[in-house]
């Protein structure tokens, strides 16, 4: 497979178009009939539904979480990028998973919370629910958000009818999609990724204590040329590489939003990091 496929139409490497009013379409590998909004310019306007363009690169990601033993969540993020022996489109919904599953694993790697197998299943399976392809253009909500805030839900416990477990959950998500509004036009999948990755890290040290790296943020792409719409190059900070020192990292607040403030809120903490060290244990 040359890399147009990685960029493109999976199937013959053209260009997609993004329509603004979904068709009927049938789905090139599974037949399914589904109204769609992505689709190739070829004559031969080939489409695939959101399921099949993900489903090889989310099982292996799914997989790869459930088995690594790498602590450090950067280090998951590029590996699956850098050597997943399926190919990892450009752009796409399985970055979210990459989001969800890479802080996930680290913090149950770095026995910081008790993640179970199961919920990592259910965190890939809510992702599935809200992280829809294209959907960054069509509604304003790419599917790195929910990817950040089930990380929080599952720490928490939060579901609907909670007080500050939602609130606390929701403040991430506005955080993240904040931020990656600043990244915006057109949308990257990648740098999305690597901002989110960042937010991560510095929400679940300043709300929790939790320390999931012990180096430096530093984010070099690489994968420029595979951008269908066109890199932003230099007006990306990921083009050239961005750095955040731990010490940034692990400044207590957060840039954005930084007056909203919550009470402490419950994890699932493995170690209960202070100042939440005396808090019962939570019913999750
Ligand atoms: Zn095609
Ligand atoms: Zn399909």
């Amino acid at each position: 497979m040359d890399s147009r496929h990685l960029s493109n139409c999976s199937i013959c490497g053209g260009e997609l178009e993004y329509l603004f009013s979904g068709e009927e379409f049938s789905c090139f590998y599974c037949g399914k009939k589904e109204s769609g909004n992505i689709i190739c310019a070829s004559y031969e306007a080939h489409y695939v539904c959101d399921e099949c363009h993900n489903l090889p690169s989310i099982c292996y990601i799914k997989d790869f979480i459930l088995s690594t033993g790498i602590k450090d969540p950067l280090d998951i993020v590029f590996e699956i990028l850098n050597n997943s022996p399926v190919s990892i489109p450009m752009l796409g919904c399985h970055h979210a998973y990459m989001l969800t599953g890479s802080i996930l694993a680290s913090l149950r790697n770095n026995g910081l919370a008790v993640i179970s197998d199961s919920d990592i299943n259910e965190a890939f399976a809510r992702l599935s629910s809200q992280a829809v392809g294209g959907y960054c253009g069509l509604s304003g909500v790419c599917g790195i958000v929910p990817a950040g805030g089930i990380i929080y839900s599952i720490l928490t416990g939060s579901v609907c009818g909670k007080d500050k477990e939602q609130r606390i959950t929701m403040r991430l998500t506005a955080l993240l999609s904040a931020a990656i509004f600043e990244l915006t036009g057109p949308s990257c999948c990648k740098a999305y990724l690597f901002k989110s990755m960042e937010i991560m890290l510095r929400s679940l040290y300043s709300d929790f204590g939790f320390r999931l790296t012990e180096r430096d943020f530093d984010v070099k792409c690489g994968f420029e040329k595979l951008h269908p719409h066109g890199c932003l190059l230099e007006r990306c900070p990921y083009y050239k590489g961005a750095t955040v020192t731990l010490e940034e990292l692990y400044r207590k607040n957060t840039e954005i939003l930084e007056n909203v403030t919550l009470p402490p809120v419950l994890v699932n903490a493995k170690k209960s990091p202070d100042p939440f060290k005396d808090f019962p244990k939570a019913p999750c």
